[in-house]
């Protein structure tokens, strides 16, 4: 017994690689990134929230990073609007903050406020923003990320909503956090608030820049964190100084330019988080058999980040439905592909 052990370690000493079988794994998040950020601004077109344009904007393009947008639809004037659409030309996203950020609830009791009406809020807003730009919220954000569960209920029931912000019957804590790859939860996307004072938010300014601590808390567990703001150097309720704003956008930059860090508004990190609980990939053979037919499978479904560790006889050419796709090798040895999971099987060579 112990002289066949013996045998067993001479050989694996001699081994010049380990025989590894062919394998496959679904990256956590896009290109291999080690965790996921959004950068999220409420109350554009009310709140004295000017500086999201004129100072939070600019600093983002000029880094190349995209913010999500919390728009009160019903507040927007003209000039707004363009605002709002050059921003989406500018690749950045626009969430549903209801129609006139009427609070959702009494604070702390599952009552309804006077004037809350589904279909005013959310389903009005929708459609305004539809009409006046052309383009479909598919994320809700409540006021105060206060709401009853029939108002939850009715919004994710909206046929082109994707997700929302985790919100409650009353401010619990339990709301905001990070969004661990494995367990996201498309209806509760816990967030974090900024505070210049850290009052409600798990960051205090005394451990530095509160929004910095945030995306790297994403980095240090592979999750996702979602940042919420107001304004950038405004008059908006707890404005960031734009400083503290522009060292976070230096930050996020630094970490995306070294592949570690993805920054994406939250529809498209949830398209990427779904589609890989949901679209089942196995490898058998020389093909990887792809299961999209789930429900949730075909509605976020994106491309998917696959890595695969190859068999000795592959040659590292992949293609589905008789199109190549294109593959990277990594310094690994590994084979790296971007899969659209509805487009069937992969054949590899
Ligand atoms: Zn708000």
């Amino acid at each position: 017994m112990m002289f066949h052990r013996l045998i067993t370690c001479f050989f694996l000493l001699l081994s010049p690689l380990p025989l590894l079988a062919a394998s496959l794994q679904v990256q956590p998040w896009p290109a291999g990134a080690k965790a996921a950020h959004t950068i999220a601004h409420d109350d554009v077109c009310g709140g004295n929230t000017g500086g999201i344009f004129q100072h939070a904007l600019p600093v983002l393009q000029a880094r190349g990073l995209h913010a999500s947008l919390g728009v009160i639809a019903g507040l927007c004037n003209e000039q707004q609007w363009q605002q709002l659409k050059q921003a989406l030309q500018a690749g950045h996203e626009l969430f549903n903050h209801t129609t006139s950020h009427v609070g959702m609830l009494e604070p702390g009791s599952l009552a309804p406020i006077a004037g809350w009406d589904n279909l005013k809020e959310i389903a009005q807003a929708q459609r305004l923003v539809q009409a006046k730009l052309g383009y479909s919220m598919q994320f809700v954000a409540f006021p105060s990320d206060l709401a009853t569960p029939e108002a939850k209920a009715f919004a994710a029931a909206q046929p082109e909503i994707l997700g929302l912000r985790a919100a409650k019957h009353l401010y619990d804590g339990s709301n905001a956090g990070l969004n661990v790859v494995d367990e996201i939860d498309p209806l509760f996307v816990k967030w974090d608030m900024y505070w210049r004072d850290g009052k409600w938010s798990r960051y205090k300014p005394a451990n530095g820049n509160m929004l910095i601590q945030h995306a790297q808390a994403a980095l240090e567990s592979g999750s996702w964190s979602y940042r919420t703001m107001h304004g950038v150097a405004d008059g908006s309720f707890e404005s960031v100084p734009l400083a503290q704003y522009t060292e976070y956008a230096d930050f996020l930059a630094a970490k995306v330019k070294a592949g570690e860090l993805w920054v994406a508004p939250p529809t498209t990190v949830l398209r990427y988080a779904i589609s890989r609980q949901q679209c089942a990939l196995q490898l058998q053979g020389k093909q990887i058999k792809v299961d999209a037919s789930g429900p949730d499978c075909q509605r976020y479904h994106t491309a998917l980040t696959v890595d695969l560790t190859p068999d000795a006889d592959w040659q590292g050419q992949f293609s589905q439905q008789g199109q190549k796709l294109a593959s990277q090798k990594l310094a690994s040895g590994q084979y790296r592909i971007l899969l659209d999971p509805t487009k069937g099987n992969v054949r590899i060579q």
